[in-house]
């Protein structure tokens, strides 16, 4: 039988990005050690006060069907919380709990876009954005990012963008940001809102790293003039609280706009776990403490990286603004991000992101995933400054000899 052609065309056979993870994964299947820093994901588990709150309110009778836009306490407590952080009034009803932050990033494109409308994302993007985009009935434009903006996006660029495609509809962003690292900061979020009131977009703000910013401070765009009525923020327990396998998350917007996605999870997900939403509801309503604890093996990790790459000739890491990765422009070896990640892992055995799984932007990049402990992190970090200088210095003797000749 025939797959209908949207879901033929999610990945369509394109490299879905993620064949470095599955060569790593198979290595480790083969008893081979491997330091995995590909996907974003903790190395530490879900706090036990968070599990053991799950557990009490499975054995309560959380366990039946709960109320599909998300229970009314925890949709209040998200409704605290992004009041707290961005000061524009939010209600209940601003908020529908979803199954993590991508079923959230999918039921807001399908909120903001008809068949054959145009979606912008940011390139470098997130893995999953175009394919996400596409499930959503929608075609992908590309706003380019560039390395030497610190990867902050330009209004200007983002009006370029939709004024060149009509059926523009939507601008997705995501500060802090995966992969670049780069916390959008209030002047680019006012060109962005600028650019999206001028050409009429919907603003789609994938907001998961929120907690976890190093350096400045996190804005929501929906708290600038005129946007609450035009953004969709899209939240996560996963990153900020070591909450990855529980699938959980929210969208945050008009509230016409959440009764529409409402109907949306009537017919698709049918809610969360009622468990899952106590404990979180536990988590958001406990304090700093919890979102601080799992924020801090990054915040030190961090100054590992920036140390490693400190002063080096070559290698370029993007400011580490906020987020659980370092981009790092290796284009110096001479080789492709994909080239370069490849030999990282047949040689020091360490499974790093190749930046063209994010986008043409990120072509000569990896991503390194700050999620194996201190020690072994930076022992990896000195492995991929070693294999990049031996490259390196490969490439310009080759260099040097094709130029002699
Ligand atoms: N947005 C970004 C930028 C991400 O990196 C991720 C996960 N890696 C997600 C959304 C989705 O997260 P989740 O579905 O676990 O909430």
């Amino acid at each position: 039988m025939r797959v209908s052609q949207r879901l033929g065309t999610i990945v369509a056979g394109r490299d879905d990005g993620w064949g470095v993870l599955y060569s790593a994964r198979a290595l480790r299947a083969s008893g081979i050690r491997v330091v995995d820093l590909t996907v974003g994901e903790h190395d530490t588990p879900t706090d036990p006060a968070i599990l053991d709150v799950m557990d009490q309110a499975a054995r309560a009778g959380a366990t039946r069907y709960a109320a599909v836009p998300g229970i009314d306490a925890l949709r209040d407590a998200v409704a605290e919380r992004v009041q707290a952080q961005s000061g524009v009034a939010t209600a209940r009803e601003n908020v529908l709990i979803v199954p993590g932050g991508q079923a959230g990033l999918f039921a807001a494109h399908l909120c903001a876009l008809d068949a054959g409308d145009v979606g912008l994302i940011v390139d470098p993007y997130y893995a999953t954005y175009p394919g996400t985009l596409r499930a959503a009935g929608g075609h992908v434009r590309t706003v380019t990012a560039r390395a030497v903006d610190g990867f902050q996006l330009r209004g200007d660029d983002v009006v370029s963008a939709a004024e060149a495609a009509p059926q523009a509809r939507s601008l997705l962003v995501n500060s802090p940001n995966n992969p670049t690292g780069a916390v959008y900061t209030r002047r680019t979020l006012e060109g962005i809102a600028d650019a999206c009131r001028e050409t009429d977009l919907w603003l789609v703000s994938d907001e998961v790293y929120d907690g976890q910013v190093w350096d400045g401070a996190h804005v929501s765009p929906r708290a600038l003039p005129g946007m609450a009525e035009r953004t969709l923020v899209v939240g996560s327990m996963s990153k900020s609280y070591a909450m990855t396998g529980s699938r959980l998350g929210w969208v945050v917007g008009p509230s016409a706009a959440i009764a529409a996605m409402a109907d949306l999870a009537t017919h698709t997900t049918y809610g969360v776990p009622g468990f899952i939403q106590e404990a979180a509801r536990w988590a958001l309503t406990e304090g700093d403490t919890l979102a601080d604890r799992v924020a801090a093996p990054f915040r030190r990790r961090r100054r590992l990286v920036v140390a490693a790459f400190a002063g080096h000739p070559f290698l370029r890491v993007a400011p580490m603004q906020g987020g659980m990765y370092a981009f790092v422009d290796i284009r110096a070896t001479g080789m492709s991000g994909s080239a370069f990640a490849e030999v990282l892992l047949a040689e020091a055995r360490i499974a790093v992101m190749p930046g063209e799984s994010f986008g043409q932007a990120g072509a000569g990049h990896i991503r390194i995933a700050m999620t194996a402990e201190d020690d072994a992190f930076g022992a990896a970090l000195s492995a991929v400054v070693a294999v990049a200088e031996r490259l390196a210095i490969g490439a310009s003797e080759t260099g040097a000899a094709e130029l002699g000749r």
